[in-house]
């Protein structure tokens, strides 16, 4: 198959003229800015300085970012979280009551919402009861309006990778665009699917600072993709679209690589001490391989156990309504003590 991204995206979107910022006609540091209307003084606070405007493209992240991802500053989109970039390519690409996406639930629930918000249908094409891609029925949906699949690997809330080789069939085979969602990335020992995004024209590679990189409360989301897709994404966006102390914050992080990759570790760990503790308990009837920070459990009177635990101050996730989680719970792993805390109430629950 061959892909065209002009034949993919709305046609209004190829025309649009991006509003043109006062930061865009003049990228230099120092000089006396006359052009923006801002506050020449200073701010109504004394946490910082912030009266000036953030560079719209977020020049220094990128570069940052680029030589750790091993891909260049134009292949990076940053959002105000994942789901920025989410709803953007959804915007971009489907024509509302015409268009529609392909989803493999149990999955993330954004890529519904951002669909049913832009009036854009969405084929459900069910992952099997072991949460693996069903690639011939993802592929016998996709019609002529189908303009975007979403894959989730490690998928939420199961856990998983999907297989490689089924996710880079879908892209061959897929006229449109591929968005693999890799929130979870840095919690498997897989490779992400960067390494390969030069050789396919028609991927999006969701990543994310709010898991592994500790800064959910920053909302700052990555896509990577060709330069003509981020192209696209940077002229639909709003111009400031991440603040500036957003920027600052995710700069020092990237200087802490080391720190993220020690905090993935030691989460890996505690959740395989958890899954070997809860799979001593007789009413835990299944717990689910995972490749992130949380699993998915099955247990006896999962419902009554999870309106326990709230009562106990404890918070996990209600799965139990969801396709193949029936009496499931999902739980994201806590540092030791918490972990602790939770079995302690679960066993509570069970001997009572
Ligand atoms: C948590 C999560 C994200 C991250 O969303 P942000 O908006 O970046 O916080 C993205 N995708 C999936 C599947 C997730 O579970």
């Amino acid at each position: 198959m061959s892909f065209s991204l002009q034949s993919i995206l709305r046609p209004h979107i190829i025309q649009l003229k991006p509003y043109s910022s006062a930061r865009d006609e003049y990228k230099g540091e120092i000089g006396v800015f006359l052009d923006a209307n801002e506050n020449p003084f200073g701010s109504a606070t004394d946490l910082g300085q912030f009266n000036r405007y953030p560079d719209p493209l977020q020049l220094k992240v990128k570069e940052r970012l680029a030589a750790i991802k091993g891909v260049t500053t134009s292949q990076i989109f940053l959002g105000n979280g994942s789901d920025e970039p989410i709803d953007l390519l959804i915007r971009i690409c489907c024509e509302p009551g015409k268009d529609n996406i392909i989803q493999t639930p149990p999955t993330y629930g954004m890529y519904q919402v951002s669909a049913d918000l832009n009036h854009v249908l969405v084929k459900n094409v069910p992952l099997n009861e072991n949460f693996e891609l069903q690639k011939e029925e993802i592929l016998q949906n996709i019609d002529a309006n189908t303009k975007l699949i979403f894959l989730c690997s490690p998928n939420n809330p199961s856990g998983n990778l999907l297989h490689k080789e089924s996710i880079i069939e879908i892209i061959t085979r897929f006229n449109g665009i591929v968005v693999l969602d890799e929130a979870y990335i840095d919690f498997t020992p897989n490779e992400s699917l960067l390494s390969v995004l030069d050789s396919y024209p028609n991927l999006v590679i969701l990543q994310t600072f709010s898991k592994a990189w500790g800064m959910a409360n920053l909302r700052v989301g990555m896509a990577f993709a060709s330069e003509e897709i981020i192209h696209y994404l940077n002229k639909a966006k709003y111009p400031y679209n991440i603040n500036g102390l957003s920027q600052r914050m995710i700069l020092d992080a990237l200087d802490n690589e080391g720190r993220k990759n020690r905090y993935a570790t030691s989460i890996v760990r505690q959740r395989n001490e958890l899954v070997i503790k809860l799979s001593e308990l007789a009413q835990v009837l299944k717990i689910f391989p995972s490749d992130a920070n949380f699993i998915l459990v099955k247990f006896e009177r999962a419902k009554e156990l999870f309106d326990f635990l709230i009562l106990e101050k404890i918070i996990v996730r209600d799965r139990t309504k969801v396709i193949h989680c029936e009496d499931c719970l999902r739980i994201t792993v806590g540092v030791g003590e918490e972990n602790e805390a939770l079995l302690k109430k679960i066993q509570a629950f069970y001997n009572t």
